[in-house]
């Protein structure tokens, strides 16, 4: 997740290798040119015409998707860095917002969940009343991989294109090994996709980096190095609040910029709620509440709602709030300005001023770096594996650049499957959670059954 609106550099050379003849064995793969196309090579063989499908992310969608292939027979080739997102775009010392029982992988058969994995290490059970520290989530990923997908190449893919010889696509990666897929999925995430707003772009006017006077809350994986900076916050969601914790516990002067009115927080689980209030507000994986439980239980029943229904599910459903458990770390003790909006945003002596409107009138605010915790925009324009002439042929959900998708998460280019957040815009909010694994994963490995066959 560490480019700003995705736009990581093009590659010209991609084009140039995807074109390139070659022959003989690259990286343990096989390579075959034929005459007028471009070169492929396959590594492992079987469904369609012996290619495997490329599964683009290691993350808890990419291998979830990799373990119901594999059982399924589908030869795959997973690439990425396994919880990648995990690692590097989470703050040391974060936890999941998510409860353990809204937080497995989906496995194809028994014996995988996140509490399989703490009892097979004997570690105590985690509850409502727990949250996941990140840590244990990350282990609980590489443990799911091993046990379900084997191998995955610890490399990112850097382009995808049709392949008219085989009828798939041509893939390249990042270290210029390319080959032929029968087939590929999308399970990268939110990475590329960070949204920093418009206003305070001016505090990054050669991009983010060092020296950027902001940044993205997922451009960092260590907070402490703003310890006894003046820091601003800004955004009221979870990223927004427990970054502010994590800031202020690092020694940083933090104030939070939170455009609403008042900061939302979650209650405290009650394990056993009277029957009464279950009825009120049934438990889902996402909180409870009948329109959270009903879009949980039926994504596919989502599906068949107008786009514009659709799209205001994706942006309403779940509003910014923080964790229950988060409360005490910032109430009182984290400045917190509520009704505060950016206006403007300059550098100014090595500082960024902000210029704020609030019900008080106008104000400024001098501080050494800014964190926007200012969420991500879906954009299938902002991935930078799919080449120009693959992207303009995806049709998208009217309204958004979040791609069309049929009930088996197959988008309008037959063999392109996409899942996690962009399919959200499809099939309702919980695919932008790892819960919404088990429904995706479930019908990306059919699907992907019924188009190339198996082994
Ligand atoms: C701060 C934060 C907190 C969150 N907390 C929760 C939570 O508590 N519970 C919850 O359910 N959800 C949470 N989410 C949402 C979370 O991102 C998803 O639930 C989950 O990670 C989605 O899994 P994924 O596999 O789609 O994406 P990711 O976990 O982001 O995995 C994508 C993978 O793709 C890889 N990748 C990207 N581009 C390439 C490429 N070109 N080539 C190869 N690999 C590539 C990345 O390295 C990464 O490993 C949170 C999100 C954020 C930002």
């Amino acid at each position: 997740m560490r480019a700003v609106g995705g736009r990581l550099p093009r590659r010209p050379e991609v084009r140039a290798v995807l074109g390139r003849a070659a022959g003989g064995s690259v990286g343990g793969c096989v390579t075959q040119s034929l005459p007028g196309q471009r070169p492929v090579q396959t590594r492992a063989s079987g469904g369609r015409g012996g290619l495997a499908v490329a599964v683009i992310g290691a993350g808890p969608y990419g291998l979830s998707v990799a373990a119901h292939l594999r059982r399924a027979g589908v030869p795959v080739r997973v690439f990425g860095e396994v919880m990648g997102s995990w690692r590097h775009a989470m703050a040391t010392g974060m936890f999941l917002k998510s409860t353990p029982a809204a937080t497995d992988l989906s496995a194809p058969g028994p014996g995988g969940r996140l509490s399989d994995f703490r009892r097979v290490h004997g570690e105590p059970e985690l509850t409502e009343l727990t949250p996941i520290p990140c840590e244990v989530f990350v282990r609980y990923g590489q443990w799911f991989k091993e046990r379900y997908v084997g191998d995955v190449e610890p490399v990112r893919v850097a382009s995808v294109d049709r392949a008219t010889n085989t009828g798939g696509f041509a893939v390249l990666l990042d270290d210029g090994r390319e080959f032929a897929a029968a087939a590929v999925v999308v399970a990268t995430g939110l990475n590329g996709l960070a949204h920093i707003p418009e206003e305070l772009l001016h505090l990054a006017p050669e991009g983010p980096g060092a020296g950027a006077l902001v940044s993205h809350t997922s451009h960092h994986s260590d907070l402490s190095r703003y310890a006894g900076q003046r820091v601003a916050v800004i955004g009221g969601g979870q990223s927004a609040l427990e970054s502010a914790a994590l800031l202020h516990e690092a020694g940083t002067h933090v104030q939070v910029l939170v455009r609403q009115r008042a900061v939302l927080w979650g209650t405290i689980p009650q394990p056993s709620r009277p029957w009464p209030q279950r009825l009120a507000k049934p438990a889902s994986p996402l909180g409870t509440g009948w329109m959270l439980d009903a879009v949980c239980r039926t994504p596919g029943g989502v599906r068949r709602l107008p786009a514009a229904t659709r799209l205001l599910l994706y942006r309403r459903a779940l509003g910014p709030s923080g964790g229950w458990w988060l409360r005490d770390r910032v109430e009182e003790i984290v400045p917190v300005h509520t009704s505060r909006r950016v206006a403007h945003a300059e550098a100014s002596s090595s500082a960024a001023r902000l210029e704020l409107a609030g019900p008080d009138g106008p104000d400024i605010l001098t501080v050494d770096h800014v964190l926007a915790a200012t969420g991500y925009r879906l954009d299938i324009g902002a991935l930078p594996f799919l080449t120009p002439a693959l992207r303009h042929g995806i049709a998208c959900v009217t309204g958004s650049k979040a791609p069309r998708l049929t009930g088996g998460f197959a988008s309008s280019i037959p063999g392109l499957y996409f899942t996690g957040s962009l399919a959200a815009p499809m099939f309702g909010p919980m695919m932008r959670f790892v819960a919404g694994t088990e429904y995706a994963a479930v019908r990306i490995a059919r699907d992907a059954v019924r188009r190339i066959g198996t082994r």
